[in-house]
């Protein structure tokens, strides 16, 4: 597959060039050439697939000749051991994503692109070294995508008492190819030290360095399997299907247009924010204006400059009355999704994590102005417990921990502390 750079300065990449390489030097985002409508068979075998079946033939779909059969297979086999199930609330359903080790949809992604990058890898010389500033979830998500991938080295630096138990427990309880470096510092410092180890000559020499960017076109691919798995468990797939996406950075909702190329019938799709409202806002008003993010309870969508709305412009060549006829916004703030939480578990006896009730709260305002029958589908972007803080007093109760993470909780905390000096980071990195 040939991808290009949406501000089509940078030369065309193979798919391989594209994942080691993230982004092209022009600072545009790599967008695949191809992206064909599947095959009227592999609707036809659809509701006989298993989710890793139908991702095995999706992927073999997209990427053609780029990668061969087998290890395609063996791909999507090691990463998804986990599922997908769409929750029936009445009016409303639920694609839970959460299911998976971190708790978060990023590790459909994050697990993609490990396998991937580890394939690519195989046979080079050099080990790659991984470096990742976190504050929490991008982290683990990472940690446990990367986890035994033979040719890369983790490390990730995270802010010294700044991130929740849960969050520190997933990516410093590993071992194995992942180190974690407890900075003393706040999540600023640790990004500057990331930014400088990429710049630094020497390091640069002696070491191959990478990051796990969040807009590699390697975790945007695999986020096109789930929502053709929502559509596999419709009961009635003949109604117009709606996805309300919770949206940050906008890859999710990427991921779905994807899909919709793929051949995936959505009628409408539905971009969910928080107060970081850029994206309704442009729906809106036609004008893009991206700001400095604000703080909210549902604080991985905080993001003021969501990276992937070039690609969603590329996709519909910068045609504002296109885009309204497929995607239309909502956004709420803090004090609507903390009553989200609380009427959704009263009524329904059903709890949402901050960042999927701001897409139910989308979801339930677009039913209203649209009462006819559909599959109204949200998608659950993570599990409630990772926010406990937030949702245990709304409801005035715990939240079970699942038992997958009480083992983890359970292990030892393995990280090295540092200052935030970056002298001290590049002596680790060399010595290691
Ligand atoms: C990352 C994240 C989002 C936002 O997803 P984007 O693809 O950046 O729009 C929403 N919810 C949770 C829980 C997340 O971790």
């Amino acid at each position: 597959m040939q991808l290009y750079s949406t501000k089509r300065v940078s030369p065309d990449v193979d798919l391989k060039e594209a994942v080691l390489k993230g982004l092209p030097p022009d600072n545009g985002l790599y967008m695949p050439y191809e992206m064909f409508h599947l095959p009227p068979s592999f609707f036809e075998e659809l509701p006989q697939m298993s989710f890793n079946e139908m991702a095995i033939n999706i992927t073999k779909h997209i990427v053609g000749e780029d990668i061969p059969e087998k290890e395609v297979e063996d791909i999507i086999n090691s990463a998804y051991n986990f599922d997908a199930p769409l929750v029936d609330l009445g009016d409303i359903k639920v694609l839970e994503l959460f299911q998976g080790p971190t708790l978060a949809f990023k590790d459909f992604g994050a697990r993609f692109m490990g396998r991937l990058m580890g394939y690519f890898l195989k046979g080079s010389k050099d080990q790659v070294n991984i470096l990742v500033a976190t504050s929490g979830d991008t982290g683990s998500a990472v940690a446990h995508g990367f986890l035994n991938v033979e040719g890369i080295h983790v490390t990730i630096l995270y802010p010294k008492g700044k991130v929740s138990d849960i969050q520190e427990k997933q990516f410093t309880t590993l071992g194995a190819n992942i180190t974690a470096l407890e900075v003393d510092g706040t999540f600023d410092d640790c990004q500057r030290l990331v930014k400088t180890a990429f710049l630094d000559k020497e390091l640069n020499q002696k070491l191959v360095l990478s990051s796990a960017n969040s807009i590699n076109i390697a975790r945007l691919i695999p986020q096109s399997f789930y929502y053709f798995w929502a559509y596999r468990q419709l009961k009635d797939q003949s109604l117009p299907l709606y996805f309300s996406i919770p949206s940050g950075n906008f890859g999710n909702l990427t991921a779905c247009l994807f899909a919709e190329a793929m051949g995936l019938p959505v009628k409408k799709i539905i971009a969910a924010t928080n107060a970081n409202s850029i994206v309704p806002e442009y729906l809106e008003s036609g004008l893009f204006q991206p700001r400095t993010s604000v703080s909210t309870i549902s604080n991985a969508m905080d993001v003021g400059n969501p990276s992937n709305f070039a690609r969603i412009m590329d996709i519909y060549s910068n045609d504002l009355e296109i885009i309204k006829e497929d995607i239309v916004g909502y956004a709420f703030n803090d004090s609507e999704t903390a009553r989200c939480i609380q009427d959704v578990y009263k009524e329904k006896g059903y709890l949402l994590c901050p960042h999927t009730a701001v897409g139910y709260l989308a979801i339930q305002k677009f039913l209203e102005e649209h009462p006819s029958p559909a599959n109204a589908v949200v998608l659950s972007t993570a599990h409630p417990v990772k926010f406990g803080e937030v949702v245990e007093p709304l409801i005035n109760a715990k939240i079970e921990i699942p038992e997958r993470l009480k083992d983890m909780l359970g292990s030892e905390k393995k990280s090295i502390a540092i200052s935030s000096d970056f002298n001290e980071l590049k002596k680790w990195l060399l010595n290691k």
